[in-house]
């Protein structure tokens, strides 16, 4: 099996560091040059029977300018195509602006949809539930994982229940 997969998120949420944990160093590293203007593989991971092909998509974010836009449509429509979506949060910073802007443009595909809340590590476990909750009522996710990336906590779940959409 195979797939494709989308990681989105605002800017330090920590994507890059959840790449480097899910498929190593040095493929990550290549390919975090910031303004990149188009979708993008961030690497590959190969499992014990998959393969999941991460897809950049670095245009999602609230367009500021004509170019912007163009590549916020492009990125929704790479959404639409993949098997399913990282949207990654900071769970120490909480729900902000930025994150409800991603969240619409997620309503627009039917792409399955993670909630992953990275730095989990960063926390007390119990404000853990009240910001699930807080994000639930936003948009029907297909799963929700919580991470810390930096520390390698519940990824190799988050890649085992990805294997089932693929
Ligand atoms: P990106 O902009 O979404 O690619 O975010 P980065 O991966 O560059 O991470 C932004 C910052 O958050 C860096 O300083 C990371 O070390 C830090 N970071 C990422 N994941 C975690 C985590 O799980 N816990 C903590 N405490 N920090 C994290
Ligand atoms: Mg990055």
């Amino acid at each position: 099996r195979s797939g494709f997969v989308a990681i989105i998120g605002r800017p330090n949420v920590g994507k890059s560091t959840l790449i480097n944990e899910m498929i190593g160093q040095k493929i990550a590293i290549m390919s975090d040059k910031p303004q990149t203007t188009r979708n993008k593989i961030h690497g590959v991971y190969t499992g014990d029977n998959y393969q999941i092909v991460f897809l950049d998509t670095p245009g999602i974010h609230k367009p500021q300018h004509k170019l912007g836009d163009f590549m916020n449509k492009s990125a929704v429509g790479t959404l639409g195509e993949v098997d399913a979506a990282l949207f990654l949060i900071d769970a120490a910073e909480g729900l902000g602006g930025g994150d409800r802007f991603i969240i619409e443009q997620l309503k627009k595909v039917n792409t399955p949809v993670f909630l992953v809340m990275n730095k989990i590590d960063k926390i007390h476990p119990e404000a853990l539930l009240p910001l699930i909750t807080q994000y639930k009522e936003l948009h029907d996710f297909a799963e929700i994982i919580p991470i810390s990336a930096l520390q390698g906590n519940n990824i190799s779940t988050l890649l085992t229940v990805l294997t089932r959409y693929l």
